[in-house]
């Protein structure tokens, strides 16, 4: 008997390097431009009361959340930040 265990594994390696890759193509696209530190911090509180989250990784997609927020490009897998879009982004370096 098959059991589901979506609900708490984490995504097949293979999905999450996709979404990896996917991710950080999007990044040096747009500048590596990282989020306002407001904007972070909204970031990681949705996620503090999101089912999906595991300590510091989203099991939607395999992400460390810490690195994730911070990233402009990078988004919820289930659409669930809602920061200002045009907000002032910075550059990841410095
Ligand atoms: S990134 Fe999205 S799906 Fe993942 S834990 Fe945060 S709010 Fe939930």
């Amino acid at each position: 008997m098959a059991t589901d265990n979506r609900a708490t594994a984490m995504p097949a390696w293979k999905y999450q390097a996709w979404n990896l890759a996917e991710a950080l193509a999007a990044f040096a696209a747009d500048g590596l431009k990282t989020v306002s530190a407001r904007d972070y911090r909204t970031r990681l509180e949705t996620c503090d009361g999101c089912g999906r989250r595991r300590g510091n990784r989203c099991l939607e997609c395999g992400c460390y959340l810490s690195i994730k927020a911070r990233g402009r490009a990078f988004r919820c897998p289930l659409s669930k930040w809602h920061e200002r879009q045009n907000g002032s982004g910075s550059s990841a370096e410095g």
